[in-house]
């Protein structure tokens, strides 16, 4: 049985001599791997559709194995984010955490739509600062639907909402006064309140916010990121690497 699928393709792999397999974060059922015939050709109508970050509708063949398509239709290419590298780093960087991270055929609606717009707005804006939070804010969602989203609304370990001090990467959150390691290293208060903030807002209050986040609390929010990854995950993304390159 046929259906009609929209998601957004992730990664491709050739395939024999002129086909692909997708891996495609789809509306319908999360993550998904896809065969799809012919497109490695350029002359082949499938061709600009089996792209990394094209976002299209695909008429597949669907089991709990490798889907097969033969068609589809391109809703959005995202043609200034596949030209542009420094932007490719944070997409591909997301990308791979959903890759290493999610359950093929789950679906996740929010997330889903969260990745849509966040996209939407990389293509559209060149405020790097504005991309470098957005990424955090997604990370940061990510790590709320996996169950391990750090907590930001109290001390991790007695509960005081008050004399918050740190962010303690091992501990999963918040640290008042009583509880701080004092070998580890203290966040600022911008820093905390960032955290607190990209916690309890919706993606168009952190659109509207990110004016407010200076560079070196995103500085800080980034590293908070990576070590939070790699210690409750064990897992980071080779785009990491390249984020503190100019
Ligand atoms: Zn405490």
């Amino acid at each position: 049985m046929t259906e009609i699928i929209e998601g957004v393709v992730l990664k491709t792999s050739d395939y024999q001599e002129h086909s692909k397999i997708l891996q495609v974060f789809s509306k319908e059922h999360g993550l998904l791997g896809i065969y799809i015939r012919g497109a490695n050709n350029y002359k082949s109508p499938n061709f600009a559709l089996a792209q990394p970050i094209s976002h299209a509708f695909f008429t597949i063949r669907y089991t709990d194995g490798l889907s097969s398509s033969f068609k589809g239709e391109i809703i959005n290419p995202f043609q200034n984010l596949k030209l542009d590298f420094t932007k490719n780093i944070y997409v591909y960087h997301l990308f791979e955490l959903l890759l290493k991270n999610l359950e093929q055929h789950e679906a996740h609606f929010d997330l889903y739509s969260l990745l849509l717009k966040t996209l939407n707005v990389f293509e559209n804006s060149n405020d790097l600062n504005l991309i470098k939070l957005l990424t955090i804010y997604f990370e940061l969602q990510l790590l709320y639907l996996l169950g391990v989203g750090p907590v930001v609304s109290h001390c991790v370990v007695c509960g005081d909402t008050m004399n918050i001090a740190n962010f303690d990467i091992s501990r999963g959150g918040f640290v008042c006064l009583n509880h701080v390691d004092k070998p580890h290293k203290r966040y600022g208060i911008a820093t905390l309140e960032s955290l607190f903030k990209l916690h309890t807002s919706n993606f168009e209050q952190v659109l509207s916010i990110a004016n407010e986040v200076n560079n070196d609390v995103l500085i800080d929010l980034r590293e908070i990121m990576t070590n939070f990854y790699m210690y409750h995950l064990n897992m980071t993304t080779n785009a990491v690497k390249y984020f503190n390159k100019p």
